[in-house]
């Protein structure tokens, strides 16, 4: 136990501070060199590590450096969207070293499934040779998920009560972990993007709906039965319409993907139709009546599109969503008094239109005492953050038992 402990401590001197040598290692971790050269040799032995070349020294034996091997091994990520499906295959830190997007067309469970696991087998199919293989797979889901990875609500998807990872962990034969995909992108900015120096902060994924991933601490509050962070439904408008969660004037009504495309889509009648294309891409079948999903993910490219060029109509769109997103911001911000707040998922690529709008709201509006507004950021790892999140939850607990894990492929 102890043994395991301090192997453990070695490894994530050495994935964080490395090339480190093992007299550093001794220094920064108070184990004596004789305990240090022991993990170390151990983590030779299990390809966790490697020696290269020669470090600096004050005079006598050059000291040799120690490595972390990234490529011991590969995690899988895959981020369910409501309207596409994106997949990664990472490197132990973190890395994409492959990724696979296909729009998802039709939101029946099975053939879901049937698409996520299509995916999964190319990537774990294009994984490179290493010592521990694919060792596990992680899901980013839009939907409420308890702790034992069952999907509880998914609205968007229109699903109740799915049990993806028993499914999944007979398929593939290694560990699998389903997550909500704001928590999944909280994991994988903190880890790895804009969220990397801040102990206090909160991701807020705003694609077709809105979720939140808190982290305290450098920990994410997952909540008394792992729930928390549904801050697309607290109220920003207390007369306004019913949302599908059953409530009235919820955020995400007026401040995400879908209220972008509404908001573009008025006074414009008929041309959201024209020139969409109806290719559904790899291996997705175009059922018609189901295409509505992939015609979204067209939309937001085609207002993307208009708004690099300028166009005065969705610019004003974006000005209005923008606005709606910092009056949620302020509730989250009275909440949490965050260091930091990263904007993520797909509107985060509207950044450079929405960052005017939601600062005007904070500066206007949120309460003096506060201070220094917390720092509003897009996100680092772009459309990423939720797969190499999500992926990066199976790298931490495959590393925390230090290689006990099974090996696909
Ligand atoms: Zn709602």
């Amino acid at each position: 136990m102890v043994k395991t402990i301090n192997k453990s401590i070695v490894l994530d001197l050495i994935i964080q501070n490395g090339p480190i040598s093992r007299a550093d290692i001794s220094k920064e971790t108070g184990l004596n060199r004789a305990t240090v050269s022991t993990m170390v040799a151990e983590l030779i032995e299990d390809s966790f590590v490697f020696e290269i070349g020669e470090g600096k020294s004050s005079g006598g034996r050059k000291p040799v450096m120690l490595y972390f091997n990234e490529r011991a091994g590969f995690a899988v990520g895959i981020d369910l969207g409501v309207n596409y499906l994106l997949g990664v295959l990472t490197d132990l830190n973190g890395a994409v070293v492959q990724e696979i997007s296909v729009p998802l067309v039709g939101r029946e469970e099975e053939r879901v499934v049937e698409a996520l696991e299509g995916m999964m087998r190319k990537l774990i199919g294009r994984a490179p040779e290493s010592p521990y293989g694919v060792v596990g797979i992680g899901v980013g889901v839009p939907g409420i998920v308890d702790r034992e990875g069952k999907i509880l609500f998914a609205p968007n998807l229109g699903w109740r009560d799915v049990e993806l990872k028993p499914r999944l962990e007979r398929t593939f034969g290694v560990p699998v972990q389903i997550i909500n995909e704001a928590n999944a992108g909280a994991n994988g900015e903190c880890l790895y993007g804009a969220g990397k120096l801040a102990a206090d902060q909160v991701y807020i994924s705003i694609g077709i709906g809105i979720g939140a991933g808190i982290i305290i601490d450098g920990q994410l509050y997952s909540g008394k039965t792992g729930i928390a962070g549904e801050v697309g439904h607290m109220t920003i408008q207390a007369t306004g319409d019913r949302c599908r969660c059953g409530n009235y004037g919820c955020w995400e009504l007026y401040a995400s993907e879908k209220a972008l495309l509404g908001e573009v889509g008025e006074g414009e009648s008929g041309s959201a139709e024209s020139g969409v294309s109806d290719s559904a891409g790899d291996g997705a079948g175009g059922v018609p009546g189901e295409r509505a999903a992939a015609e979204e993910g067209d939309r937001l490219e085609e207002i993307l599109a208009r708004a690099q060029t300028g166009d005065p109509h969705v610019l004003a769109a974006l000005d209005k969503i923008g606005a709606s997103i910092g009056i949620g911001l302020i509730s989250i911000i009275h909440s949490f008094n965050p260091e930091t707040v990263i904007i993520g998922n797909r509107l985060a690529r509207f950044g450079e239109w929405l960052r005017e709008p939601i600062q005007k709201v904070l500066d206007e509006r949120l309460a003096t005492h506060q201070g220094e507004t917390p720092e509003i950021q897009f996100s680092l790892l772009g459309r990423d953050s939720c797969a190499v999140g999500a992926a990066a939850f199976r790298i931490t607990g495959f590393l925390e038992r230090l290689g006990g894990e099974g090996k696909v492929g």
